[in-house]
């Protein structure tokens, strides 16, 4: 049970970005565009260096988060309005961007 904290009970896009209740109670509520530029595929950060090439600045600011599909029970993919759709996000990582981490 020590990992609740990194499993979502619900997660529902709202016009105000990727709402997540997780298991242990905390909600966090994360920004369209403060996901988008969060992505950390490929695309969105070199491989060899790990820098950022793409972070909140590039992206559109009416980016929005279209669909969300489970990718097994650690990670979700996340499809973007501006038609990006390679990130996963691992709840490990969207709990630590919305804060209460650890
Ligand atoms: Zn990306």
């Amino acid at each position: 049970m020590a990992e609740d904290q990194y499993e979502p009970q619900s997660l529902d896009i709202t016009p105000d970005g990727l709402h997540i209740v997780w298991k242990d109670g905390v909600e966090s509520l994360l920004p369209h565009r403060y996901l988008r530029g969060h992505c950390g595929c490929a695309q969105c950060v070199d491989e060899m260096t790990r820098a950022r090439r793409v972070g909140v600045e590039d992206v559109p600011s009416d980016v929005t988060v279209e669909d969300c599909l489970e990718m097994g029970r650690y990670a979700v993919g996340l499809l973007f309005s501006d038609l990006h759709e390679t990130g996963i996000y691992p709840y490990k990582l969207l709990r630590e961007l919305g804060g209460g981490a650890g």
